[in-house]
């Protein structure tokens, strides 16, 4: 790895810093006015609440889609920048924004595929904050096999709704469908693509209306008590043909398309690992000390540490490739095994720390730091499933960078 910061990525910093300096101190003083404890910990409506008004505040100085067009608000943030942006953002902690998907996924793969008319009626709203965005790709029979998806969308033409898509199927683990009104949905325009083995072909990118009538939309209750993930079904639901993005057949590659944006995003997630990790040692200090006197906690703190340093490093191995305009490859499913990992190493860690009063869950009385460490726990149990699943990213990793056979046991 060998890069130095030019003059315009140090005056990206300098301007990001100055701006976070001043607005996010007044940002936590009004939420704190309000009564607000932290992102996360105060319910879901709530947080989404504060995250819709964090984003706005971005947006209004152009720091919310730092990857987007100029003309279109953004920055065209260079691949260092993107770094830097992750980085400073970690520093400060500051809280996450409220169309995370829409800012980093669908508002590019709307840039790339949508039609001027496309670009001009959802662009808006997904930076502005006011309408929430959602990604329907996963099915109950299609998640690591995604191209396994069934849901149908078949186009019709009546002289009620025009040139339109008729839907129907189901949905899952679609995060936040409740709240969004708009969602990026894959869906099959072609069923006759399995019998001809092509199933990655027949699959058609759309913009759903999620207030169209015969889509519902249920919550599921995930481990830590939240509904933020849903089902969603469809029945008879009219899409109309002009929010099809991208032509019918090319769904795969619109999915796909937004992957090959790797921007380094994740390059400050060993600077908030590391702090999370120095807060659970402080926490420990003050309610469990005994537990810092362990040897084997002690060795655990001192590896965490290490693996954190490695994910820092790797980071800025796959940044210094894309500088050379080389694949920064395999750093990405490495990059995602590794953050995985080290999620549940700390979130197992904390409660070992902390002894038991660090399970006792937030709203219960003698919960530490308002229960998050317990929440955690729960939570973090989704990184080795959630964007590509941990045996997958093994799987990708040996046959494409090891080149190891597939055994056959048959
Ligand atoms: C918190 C969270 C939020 C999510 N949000 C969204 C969202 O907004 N939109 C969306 O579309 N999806 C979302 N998902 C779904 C997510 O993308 C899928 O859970 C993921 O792709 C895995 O698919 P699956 O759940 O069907 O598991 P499966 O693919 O059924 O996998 C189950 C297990 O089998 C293993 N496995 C599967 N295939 C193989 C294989 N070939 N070899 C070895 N092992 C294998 C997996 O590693 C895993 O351990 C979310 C998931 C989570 C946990």
């Amino acid at each position: 790895m060998d890069f130095a910061f030019t003059a315009a990525d140090l005056a990206f910093r300098d301007e990001l810093r100055a701006w976070l300096d001043t607005e996010l101190p007044r940002f936590l003083s009004e939420w704190t006015d309000r009564g607000d404890t932290g992102d996360g910990v105060d319910g879901f409506d709530r947080t989404q609440a504060r995250r819709q008004d964090w984003q706005r505040r971005l947006n209004n100085s152009r720091w919310a889609a730092i990857n987007w067009p100029k003309d279109r608000h953004g920055r065209e943030a260079t691949p260092v920048q993107n770094a830097i942006y992750s980085e400073e953002m970690a520093r400060v902690k500051a809280p996450g924004v409220y169309n995370a998907n829409g800012i980093w996924q669908i508002g590019p793969m709307i840039l790339q595929w949508g039609t001027p008319e496309q670009q001009e009626r959802w662009l808006p709203g997904i930076l502005s904050a006011d309408e929430h965005w959602c990604q329907g790709f996963s099915e109950p029979d299609a998640g690591s096999d995604l191209a396994n998806m069934r849901t149908t969308a078949i186009a019709s033409h009546d002289g009620v709704s025009g040139d339109h898509y008729v839907v129907n199927g189901q949905k899952t683990w679609t995060s936040s469908a409740h709240l969004a009104r708009w969602g990026l949905f894959l869906l099959r325009t072609d069923p006759t693509a399995f019998a001809r083995g092509a199933k990655h072909e027949g699959i058609t990118a759309f913009i759903v209306d999620l207030h169209t009538p015969g889509i519902e939309c249920r919550p599921i209750r995930d481990l830590t008590g939240d509904t933020m993930l849903n089902d969603v079904f469809f029945t008879d639901a009219i899409v109309p043909a002009d929010c099809r993005l991208g032509r019918e057949g090319e769904g795969w590659h619109v999915a796909m398309s937004t992957l090959g944006h790797e921007r380094v995003g994740t390059a400050g997630l060993s600077i908030t690992m590391a702090a999370d990790l120095r807060a659970m040692v402080a926490t420990a200090r003050s309610t469990n000390p005994d537990a810092l006197r362990d040897p084997v906690l002690r060795d655990r703190i001192g590896r965490a540490f290490a693996q954190i340093e490695l994910t820092r490093l790797l980071n800025y191995r796959a940044l210094t490739k894309i500088i050379n305009g080389e694949p920064n490859w395999p750093e990405v499913p490495l990059a995602k095994l590794q953050w995985s990992r080290i999620a549940q190493l700390l979130a197992e860690l904390a409660i070992d720390l902390l002894g038991p009063e660090g399970l006792i869950a937030k709203g219960e009385p003698g919960a530490i730091d308002g229960g998050q460490w317990a929440r955690n726990y729960s939570w973090q149990r989704y990184t080795s499933i959630g964007a590509g699943a941990t045996e997958i990213q093994k799987n990708i990793l040996a046959k494409k960078a090891l080149r190891m056979n597939q055994r056959h046991d048959s």
